[in-house]
């Protein structure tokens, strides 16, 4: 377990990413609630990189703070973002490798959301985050639909233009689509890692036709440390954000969407939603009852861990 760790150390120093002197922000008030009281659940991410992860007193939001600019993603997604995953798990994840799994995902995703599509009208669809277009590519094939993507990796979106897919590079919070409307937008293993979940749900609301499906799904926090028990191996700079299945239900709400249906992903780590359109409801928070519980749940899991691996 130790010589496990410590390979993979040397992997991620060979990188030679310094996180430490990369551009950052800090975040004063929260993207969910706007509330400024926060705690601090940890100092480090799993790549041992010193990123700490913050969670609003609240309603429970979890985001890394500091955190990085808009210019240090985008150099960081250019380039570093996947060598880094693949030192992490010690094998090659590229804008090709990940297709397989990505296909596998896209099949699975395409039936929760089959029901909902035949009562739209749906045309079009706009995938944010979309990668190198898998997911896009069968959507519009499976359900007769002109596909956009937009993703800021200039590798995965050369890919995504190859399956005949209109492409954007860039981050959606940065993007002007004008006057356009879709009838399908899905935002798949992408929310996590947005600048701004707030402002692109309501950007996303906006986007959306009157009748329009909304796909999302989130990396559950909870999942993620309960089942290594450990909090700081749920942390990681690609991720500025970690949702529980209360803050992303008050997230949908006060954004104007409705939940249809959502879903616990066989992976036991993801959660799915299909939403339409409604109201926004401002008042939709967490209620204190579940921030008291995510952080003594918190608390508790880093004071049993036997994790070692982050001690390596
Ligand atoms: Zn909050």
């Amino acid at each position: 377990m130790a010589t496990v760790a410590l390979e993979r150390k040397d992997r991620i120093a060979a990188l030679g990413y310094d996180y430490a002197s990369q551009p950052k922000q800090a975040l004063t008030s929260c993207n969910l609630c706007s509330a400024s009281e926060f705690v601090i659940l940890t100092h480090r991410d799993r790549y041992g990189y010193p990123a700490q992860a913050h969670a609003c007193r609240r309603c429970g939001l979890v985001f890394l703070n500091p955190r990085m600019t808009v210019e240090s993603y985008s150099r960081f997604y250019n380039g570093i973002y996947r060598p880094l995953v693949s030192a992490f798990h010690g094998r090659l994840i590229d804008a090709r490798t990940i297709q397989d799994e990505q296909r596998e995902y896209a099949l699975e995703r395409a039936g929760f959301i089959r029901p909902f599509i035949a009562n739209t009208s749906a045309r079009t669809m706009l995938d944010i985050g979309g990668s190198t277009g898998v997911v896009a590519h069968h959507f519009a094939r499976e359900f007769g639909l002109k596909g956009t993507l937009i993703d800021p990796s200039p590798l995965e979106v050369e890919q995504a233009q190859r399956l005949g897919l209109e492409t954007v590079t860039g981050l959606v919070e940065e993007h002007d689509f004008g006057e356009r409307r879709f009838g399908l937008v899905i935002i798949c293993q992408t929310v996590d890692h947005l600048l701004d979940v707030a402002g692109t749900l309501a950007r996303v609301r906006q986007l959306l036709s009157n009748n329009g499906l909304l796909f999302i799904d989130i990396v559950d926090f909870r999942a993620a440390y309960l089942r290594t028990w450990s909090v700081e191996a749920a942390v990681k700079i690609d991720h500025p954000y970690y949702l529980t299945e209360q803050t992303m239900a008050a997230y949908l709400r006060s954004s104007g969407f409705e939940v249809l249906r959502s879903d616990y992903a066989a992976d036991h780590l993801h959660v799915s939603y299909a939403c339409r359109p409604g109201t926004a409801n401002l008042d939709a928070m967490p209620s204190v009852a579940s921030v008291d519980e995510l952080l003594r749940e918190v608390r508790f899991v880093q004071n049993t861990a036997h994790d070692s691996r982050l001690k390596a």
